[in-house]
């Protein structure tokens, strides 16, 4: 059974990405489950090279940092030619109807001046990094389950047409995990890409700046430490960040904090001392570039390798090769 994941890198890695996904990747990983820094798909929109090449090496550091076994982690474009090679096939299987309806897509065009074509054929893209390693599962949430279910009509469309060749995917609901909001702005999901970094915790950020986002974070006039999120959202995600540090329920995380202010200075604490491990690991990892390079050419190769059989078989069946 492979369960296939994947951090796009089109920011540095926040508190919500570590909390919310990558902690629990390293702990409930099982051998054959996949885990990949996806950059390709940074470049649907305008981005910057140096910034993505820099930003990718430094996901994949902290995937290895945060305890994720090295062999299960991969770097999308070391298997760029494959994976290019297929969702051409992918493109000839799928209509334009197909991912011109996609939701994301919509949103994601809307209003824009130029849309690149990769916007539009992305999801394509994403049904080959699922279907090139054959996973079983695929856990996201509601905003990537309709290009999920793309992978699967694909998937059954070729093996129908030409010939078995896929494993027909499914998408499953990631296990309730914490789900961080901004702290300048707690209506609104804590992301790497947000342009105001100042609700942001980053996890490679240094213990001072740390503290300082969380002694400013948004509270509200109420004065009370309870777990209220309808009435005190800024409260209750601070309560919710320290509860998935202890592993406490946000309640009785809240039980003998008397001010906003020992509630902020608590959660900063617990913060830094869930990351030191992780910053320290990761740092060391950047501070060696040839042990890094190692772990991602090894990585690459084994990704490489298991999705070779499967891509000649496509090829074949396809009638190009
Ligand atoms: P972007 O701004 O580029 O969308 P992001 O921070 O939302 O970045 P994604 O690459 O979309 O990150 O998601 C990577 C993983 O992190 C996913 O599994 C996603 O569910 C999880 N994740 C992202 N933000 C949060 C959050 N605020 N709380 C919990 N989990 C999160
Ligand atoms: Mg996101």
């Amino acid at each position: 059974m492979t369960r296939l994941s994947a951090v796009t890198p089109s920011g540095h890695a926040q508190l919500g990405n570590y909390l919310g996904a990558i902690r629990r990747w390293a702990c409930e990983g099982a051998p054959d489950d996949l885990y990949f820094v996806s950059d390709m798909h940074a470049m649907t929109t305008a981005y910057n090279p140096q910034r993505l090449r820099a930003l990718s090496r430094e996901m994949l550091a902290i995937l290895i940092g945060s305890g994720i076994k090295p062999e299960s982690v991969f770097v999308q474009s070391d298997i760029a030619a494959q994976l290019s090679t297929l969702s051409w096939v992918l493109e000839c299987t799928c209509t334009f109807g197909e991912v011109a309806r996609m939701i994301q897509f919509k949103e994601k065009s809307a209003g824009a001046k130029t849309v690149r074509l990769g916007l539009l054929t992305y999801p394509v893209l994403m049904a080959s990094d699922i279907l090139l390693p054959g996973a079983d599962e695929v856990p996201v949430g509601d905003d990537q389950a309709q290009h999920v279910e793309l992978a699967r009509a694909l998937a059954r469309r070729f093996n129908t047409t030409y010939g078995e060749a896929f494993v027909v995917p499914q998408a499953v609901t990631p296990k309730v995990a914490a789900r961080i909001r901004d702290l300048a702005d707690p209506d609104r999901k804590m992301a790497k890409s947000t342009r105001n970094e100042t609700g942001v915790v980053f996890v490679l950020e240094d213990a001072d700046m740390i503290r300082r986002k969380f002694q400013r974070a948004v509270t509200d006039t109420a004065g009370r430490v309870e777990y209220r999120p309808d009435e005190q959202p800024g409260v209750a995600n601070l309560l919710e960040i320290l509860s998935a540090c202890t592993g406490q329920s946000p309640k009785t995380a809240a039980e003998g904090i008397g001010s906003y202010r020992e509630l902020k200075e608590t959660v900063a604490d617990a913060v830094i001392e869930e990351l030191r491990d992780v910053r320290k690991r990761t740092q060391d990892l950047l501070a060696d570039p040839a042990e890094l390079d190692r772990i991602r050419a090894t990585g690459a190769e084994r990704a490489a390798q298991r999705g070779e059989h499967r891509l000649s078989s496509v090829l074949r069946l396809a009638g190009i090769a």
